[in-house]
């Protein structure tokens, strides 16, 4: 029949997208089938991004057009407009916050891909996006479109457990089995279930939405298997609903090919954040909290080629999300006397060398000595630092 896509209804009262979906599948009539559930991170400096910046599209399959649009219509005039400019809950950066514009659309056919890989990678106004079957709503129709839009070459799975309204109601601290869920973790079709190294739990968002956790994996059973097996546990607190939605997280749908540079000079910032200077002008900028890409790029003199991928942000310059060291410049000492062990001195420019304590010259000469880079091949953010849209390096 076609594609239902819903965006920007995140809202300080505890919305999110994946739940304002959620409650509506839960209301549709029940003559229509619902398959193809997806959840779609979009570019990540997007200026009016929501919180998680995703959108969601279902397909539905069924025989009245007519009355799922009434339904559709009657759904978005109850409970979705009612939304439009509440202000998001604080993701706990201090970026401007806009009021939510949820908006939702109908497509009878699925589109052309072309609309999704604009939205991963680039701002996107509202008048690109491809005309709607139908639509409802403002700056949400973006997202939407891009969810329907998605092509989906690459994916992982997320599912997703909602609390119930009384929990979410009385704002009561989240409770999920940190034992089964270290089980899990140690599966290898699951990821990104925790940060061992923070100690962060990060299946589950902070905050007062009615996520209670998203678990992701590389395949539908592992989500599905493996979020049930949670939720089940007396441990974990009720859950009013699951879904398993497809995704473009672990993708890296969002960045270009990786490049090449060589580095020109290095300077490195409050909390430790790192500007690269490229020879051929390009700055990276390698911040605080991406672990151990700051740590190697602190490491960085100048002469050293490196392999990096990351988004190009407003300023112009590269955030990094992955950097690798391909060729280390030498250090360059001069010589020791064969005789007392010094290191000789140079006595200027076109001078030979001369030993400080037996006055002995010597040719002018470098020694090289090779810099043992602290990472070999790829490093990236720790965990819980990485995008959603990030692929670890590993896979
Ligand atoms: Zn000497």
């Amino acid at each position: 029949m076609g594609w239902l896509g819903l965006d920007d209804t995140d809202h300080l009262s505890g919305g999110c997208t994946t739940h304002a979906l959620f409650e509506l599948l839960q209301s549709i009539p029940s003559n229509y089938e619902v398959q193809s559930h997806r959840l779609v991170r979009l570019y990540p400096f997007a200026s009016r991004r929501t919180r998680g910046n995703a959108a969601v599209a279902v397909e539905i399959i069924g025989e009245d057009y007519d009355e799922l649009m009434t339904f559709l219509e009657s759904w978005w005039a109850s409970k979705l407009l009612p939304l439009k400019g509440l202000i998001s809950e604080s993701d706990m950066s201090d970026r401007q916050q806009y009021p939510s514009d949820p908006g939702m659309v109908w497509f009878n056919d699925k589109i052309s891909a072309d609309f999704y890989w604009e939205c991963v990678s680039r701002e996107v106004t509202i008048s690109e996006a491809p005309e709607a079957t139908k639509s409802w709503g403002g700056n949400g129709i973006i997202g939407a479109t891009a969810a329907v839009s998605w092509p989906a070459l690459d994916y992982t799975y997320e599912a997703i457990c909602w609390r119930t309204k009384e929990s979410v109601g009385m704002g009561k601290t989240r409770l999920v089995d940190l034992e089964r869920l270290a089980e899990i973790d140690s599966k290898p079709e699951t990821f990104m279930s925790r940060d061992l190294r923070s100690n962060s739990i990060l299946v589950s968002p902070r905050g007062n939405c009615p996520v209670l956790f998203g678990l992701r994996a590389k395949t539908f059973d592992s989500a599905k298997i493996n979020s049930q097996y949670l939720a089940e546990s007396s441990m974990t607190e009720a859950i009013d609903g699951m879904i398993v939605f497809q995704t473009n997280q672990a993708t890296d749908d969002h960045l270009p090919e990786d490049s090449t540079a060589f580095v020109e000079n290095i300077t490195i910032k409050r909390r430790g954040t790192v500007a690269v200077l490229c020879k051929c002008g390009t700055l990276l900028m390698a911040f605080a909290e991406s672990g151990d890409i700051k740590l190697l790029a602190q490491w960085l003199k100048p002469g050293d080629q490196i392999k990096y991928n990351g988004l190009q942000s407003y300023d112009k310059s590269i955030h990094l999300e992955r950097l690798s060291i391909i060729k280390a410049l030498p250090d360059k000492r001069r010589p020791k006397c064969l005789e007392c062990n010094a290191t000789l001195k140079s006595m200027g420019s076109d001078q030979p060398l001369r030993c400080p304590k037996c006055r002995q010259q010597f040719p002018a000469e470098w020694e090289c000595v090779e810099r043992k880079p602290p990472y070999i091949g790829w490093v990236q953010p720790p965990k819980d630092s990485m995008r959603h849209l990030a692929k670890p390096t590993s896979w």
